[in-house]
């Protein structure tokens, strides 16, 4: 039985314990807690899951927190559980929320050129958490009237990210007010630089790339005029700024290193899913018979991705015997998780009788790889083996207790179980990782109907009386205006 109450997930691990919880509501001391900082986190990216922003895609989501744990590694605190995601969204940003949250919009991924330049952000973004910024900004401009965690996170969340997300939300509160005051100041982008260098040169990335990328960002904010890029204007840019980061990396070697192959599949997959598949099949046939834009293998990565969309599975067929011949000259490609899983999604589409013992292996090879664990799962319950979803299934929540696919999959496989208890809190749990509360809510009360053992019920009924808290704190967040 699955006993992991949502009261721990949202609250980090070691205070979990304690019977008497912090209150979620006014925050009275002078700086933010790490726990604080985490829960801000945490509300920021359940808003941002509220305003479907969030980039569902767990092998974008994978690679993210591949490049970004190398970096985290080296950073002044290592055990901290950092979460890199991505947002839909083709403006140029990224952004760092307290507690470890970070969001990379799909434009950024677009534009950067090589695995290092996508680690100078990381890594400059990993350094505003570490070093605490947003925090001490929060309690250096907090007032009287600004109080409330959700209010907190609401502000953050305008100030770092595109403003369109919050927007509206923080419209009228108090959040409105204080976001205008969470800019970095000049010291902070320093620090962040400085130390994002370190981290780069640590992990073994290339630290010339911070440079480089930044006057690519430069240079296209003088074309565009006045139309500068989100990043430009979270983390300004200016000319003391990259001399400073020149003057760094001046006395540093290169390190030329390769990209992964993973950067580039990456960046296929988003190049092709801004396409329509006639388009995007069009597109990677070009690029393979005219050999440009690259790496050959993402191409044809590219080309089976768009045709298996376009739903020609023999063509697909085809073009994967190509690509698997090709891999097989490269050793990076030969214990290659993305790759594995278009093999599976292939034979999934053929209808191959051994697509289900292809993902068992193919999950046992990748435990790490979310998409292999959803298809696998979602096959193993479309296969009425919801049992064996389910053992997985729990193994992977404790691993990612905020994903809600893993939750959505949960329900489905109790579902089949006929075991509504778990059924309904799995949902639960989908719906307040989404931000939405009243529907958790409501989730958690049809669970508590149904019944179940003294321990059961009373872990209900703890995450009722969490989110009943959250959820009149934010209604009172929305109603404190400024006066
Ligand atoms: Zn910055």
């Amino acid at each position: 039985m699955k006993i992991l109450p949502l009261i721990i997930l949202l609250i980090f691990a070691p205070i979990a314990y304690c019977s008497d919880l912090p209150d979620l509501g006014d925050v009275s001391q002078e700086s933010l807690s790490p726990l604080q900082e985490r829960q801000i986190g945490q509300q920021s990216l359940m808003q941002i899951k509220a305003s479907k922003q969030y980039y569902d895609d767990p092998e974008v989501n994978d690679y993210l927190n591949e490049i970004g744990d190398k970096l985290v590694q080296y950073s002044n605190e290592p055990s901290l559980n950092f979460e890199f995601f991505a947002v839909n969204d083709n403006t140029v940003n990224a952004f760092a929320m307290p507690g470890g949250f970070i969001g990379v919009n799909t434009g950024l991924l677009l534009i950067t050129e090589n695995e290092s330049e996508l680690a100078s952000v990381l890594g400059h973004e990993i350094s505003h958490v570490t070093q605490h910024h947003m925090a001490r900004m929060v309690s250096a401009t907090k007032g009287d009237t600004m109080a409330s965690m959700a209010a907190i996170a609401l502000a953050i969340l305008a100030a770092r990210s595109n403003p369109d997300i919050a927007q509206a939300a923080v419209a009228g509160t108090g959040a409105h007010l204080m976001q205008k005051q969470l800019n970095f100041t000049r010291e902070h982008e320093q620090e962040a630089d400085r130390l994002g260098l370190d981290l780069m040169e640590k992990a073994g990335f290339d630290p010339h790339a911070m440079p480089e990328f930044l006057e690519l960002l430069q240079k296209s904010t003088r074309l565009i005029d006045g139309n500068a890029p989100n990043y430009m204007r979270t983390h300004p840019i200016t000319s003391d700024r990259i001399a400073d980061i020149e003057n760094r990396v001046s006395k540093l070697p290169y390190h030329l290193l390769p990209d992964s192959l993973d950067f580039d599949f990456v960046r296929t997959k988003l190049i092709g899913l801004q396409k329509t598949p006639k388009n995007a099949i069009r597109y990677f046939n070009d690029a393979l018979t005219t050999h440009k834009f690259g790496n050959q293998l993402a191409q044809r990565y590219g080309l089976v991705s768009s045709l298996l969309r376009d739903n020609q599975i023999e063509r697909a067929k085809n073009e994967l015997a190509i690509l698997l011949k090709q891999a097989k000259a490269i050793p990076a490609a030969q214990d290659n998780a993305m790759l594995t899983t278009l093999q599976a999604r292939v034979k999934r589409a053929a209808k191959d009788p051994d697509t289900l013992a292809f993902y068992r292996t193919a999950v046992q090879n990748f435990p790490q790889s979310r998409a292999l664990v959803y298809e696998y799962t979602d096959l193993l319950i479309n296969s009425n083996q919801a049992d064996a979803a389910v053992k997985l299934l729990t193994d992977q929540v404790t691993q990612h207790p905020m994903d809600t696919t893993l939750y959505d999959l949960e329900a489905r496989a109790y579902h089949q179980l006929h075991n509504s208890l778990e059924q309904h809190r799995a949902q639960a749990y989908s719906m307040a990782w989404q931000g939405n509360l009243p529907d958790a809510i409501m989730q958690l009360e049809i669970a508590k109907r149904e019944g179940g053992s003294f321990y059961q019920l009373s872990i209900i009924e703890s995450d009722l009386r969490e989110l009943r808290e959250m959820q009149s704190e934010q209604e009172d967040g929305k109603k404190k205006k400024k006066k």
